[in-house]
């Protein structure tokens, strides 16, 4: 893909030699973001903050704490309390349990075997905070998922937007950014993937514009999962 010799020329990178690809979670994996929206606009709008679903799907990726401390100094000209975040969070978590369960993003599972196969590393990459995350994952995709292998809301300081998440991601991984690959459905996740130096692939599955997803540092957008996976032969063989 010219747009992989590209990336590698401009940071001067030796060469592209993938070893380990950097999955985020909603949205990517998990048909889930909905829900997500759902339930942040109404937590949000129970403490007076006027949330929207599109500020959801621009701020994804962010964690809970900074997502609530960024709206309330919007709306409220401060930041949250502690104990104000975690009710809101709370109540969060409430409105998204009470949704449908959440499904696989459609052929996510095949791109996962695929790659799996091909002997790279896969590695989770998010903002989430849920407790029960991995016993979903191995539900899910039986055999993918390991512990060793994610970075949640609870290995980060800053989360994203930071380069932070995937820059313990490669470390953990063992792996120079040349090595990795990233795919991203938000703006943030994706400036977070590109300022950590690593290619990056969207795809939107969401309700922004593609353009926001380029704006944001991804080097390719698809419209779906099918379409990545359609075309993984060209990124890797
Ligand atoms: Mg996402």
């Amino acid at each position: 893909m010219e747009v992989i010799k590209e990336f590698m020329e401009q940071h001067n990178y030796p060469a592209f030699d993938l070893k380990a690809v950097f999955f985020d979670m909603d949205g990517v994996l998990f048909d889930s973001m909905k829900y997500h929206a759902y339930a942040w606009v109404r937590a949000m709008r129970a403490s007076g903050i006027p949330f929207t679903e599109y500020d959801c799907y621009m701020n994804e990726g962010r964690t809970g704490d900074s997502t609530i401390n960024e709206f309330s100094l919007k709306y409220r000209g401060r930041e949250a309390t502690p104990q104000e975040a975690e009710e809101i969070y709370a109540l969060k978590s409430r409105y998204f349990e009470s949704c449908p369960e959440v499904k696989p993003i459609p052929h996510v599972s095949s791109l996962l075997k695929k790659i799996k196969n091909q002997g790279l590393d896969i590695f989770i990459v998010t903002g989430s905070a849920q407790k029960s995350l991995l016993s979903r994952l191995n539900h899910n995709f039986p055999g993918v998922f390991s512990r060793d292998k994610m970075v949640t809301a609870f290995d980060v300081k800053y989360g994203k937007p930071h380069p932070e998440p995937y820059l313990i991601a490669l470390k953990k991984a063992r792996v120079e950014p040349w090595q990795a690959l990233v795919i991203e459905n938000a703006p943030l996740g994706i400036r977070s993937s590109v300022q950590a130096g690593i290619f990056t692939v969207a795809v939107n599955t969401g309700v922004l514009e593609d353009k926001v997803l380029s704006d944001a540092g991804a080097s390719v957008v698809f419209p779906n999962m099918e379409a990545v996976l359609n075309h993984w032969y060209k990124i890797y063989e």
